[in-house]
């Protein structure tokens, strides 16, 4: 674990390798924490891990692909196509109506239906909240040592 990166060290790397294109919509918990990003260049929104992110060149994220990545291992992403009846929302505000619906206790599989969102995108978006919240926890019963 000691030569895991730290979240400035990772965004940097990100910034670097898609030339800050790639966005990360959620906070950096650890190297194997799934996360979600956004690519300006392709409007994809997907979930990665860090490590693969800026791994091989194979699970790094590819513009255009189905799933975000040129091996479709990504979850899922929310299609601009899909969205087209939203206008211009962005994920963003997909996002933020989604911790709005899960907030008021509406089951996973309406808020997915409601949002147009994969229902696997949306469990998987409710684990990595719940994985980012422990983390906050831990973080603070160990000072601050995760957090940083
Ligand atoms: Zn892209």
């Amino acid at each position: 674990m000691c030569n895991s990166v730290n979240r400035s060290q990772f965004e940097t790397k990100l910034k670097e390798v898609y030339s800050g294109a790639v966005i990360p919509l959620t906070n950096y918990v650890n190297d194997h924490s799934t996360m979600v990003f956004q690519c300006s260049s392709c409007h994809v929104t997907f979930f990665g891990k860090p490590s693969n992110m800026v791994g091989q060149a194979h699970q790094q994220h590819a513009c255009n692909m189905p799933y975000g990545d040129q091996s479709g291992e990504r979850l899922a992403k929310v299609s601009t196509n899909n969205k087209a009846r939203k206008g211009k929302s962005n994920i963003k505000n997909t996002i933020k109506q989604l911790d709005q619906h899960l907030a008021e206790g509406v089951q996973p599989k309406s808020v997915a239906r409601q949002l147009g969102l994969n229902y696997i995108l949306v469990m998987h978006y409710i684990k990595v909240k719940e994985e980012m919240e422990q983390a906050k926890e831990q973080a603070k019963e160990q000072g601050k040592e995760v957090a940083q």
